[in-house]
């Protein structure tokens, strides 16, 4: 009796399992299809756009990899700021020992910095979306020239090429010493 329970028990994870690597097989083709994003982990990140041999500066794939990239930074970011916010409503009750409302005042105001943060990226990213609507994303606003592929993967939002921007903070610097 023992014996054939186990066969069929055995049979029975056997069909599940086949099952699953269907499953899976069918997964990883509609993955493929659709754009080869890696999305969760790593801060939502997107693989790095790979250009074509002679491909144009700012061509449309390219575009849309950099459309792909924002909304999924700004998904993210919201999701980050509804977290802080859900902590911080969860945790308002106030302590009565002033070391405790001390050191949670401390964190309420480090939470209040980040979701600031994020709120000013979201604009940035919306106002990059924007620019790749007008045609104008990609170019550096001082000076006209192509920001780079490798700028921007870095930094999506960026508006300025390397060379303005060091500048810039060249003349910061010199400002404020
Ligand atoms: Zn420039």
């Amino acid at each position: 009796m023992a014996k054939t329970k186990t066969a069929t028990s055995k049979k029975t994870v056997k069909k599940i399992n086949s099952k699953k690597t269907v499953a899976k097989k069918a997964v990883k083709k509609v993955v493929a299809k659709k754009a080869p994003q890696k999305i969760a982990n790593n801060k939502s990140k997107i693989a790095p756009y790979k250009s074509r041999k002679n491909e144009k500066y700012m061509s449309a794939a390219m575009k849309r990899h950099f459309v792909a990239v924002l909304l999924l930074w700004k998904e993210h970011l919201i999701d980050e700021m509804q977290k802080t916010f859900d902590h911080l409503k969860t945790k308002g009750e106030t302590y009565a020992d002033p070391v405790d409302r001390a050191s949670q005042e401390e964190e309420f105001a480090f939470e209040l910095r980040t979701r600031d943060r994020e709120r000013k990226l979201i604009s940035k990213i919306a106002v990059s979306l924007e620019k790749i609507k007008q045609d104008d994303y990609g170019w550096c606003d001082a000076c006209g020239d192509e920001i780079g592929i490798k700028r921007l993967e870095a930094r999506p939002t960026a508006t300025h090429c390397i060379d303005c921007k060091t500048l810039d903070e060249i003349k910061e610097k010199q400002l404020n010493g």
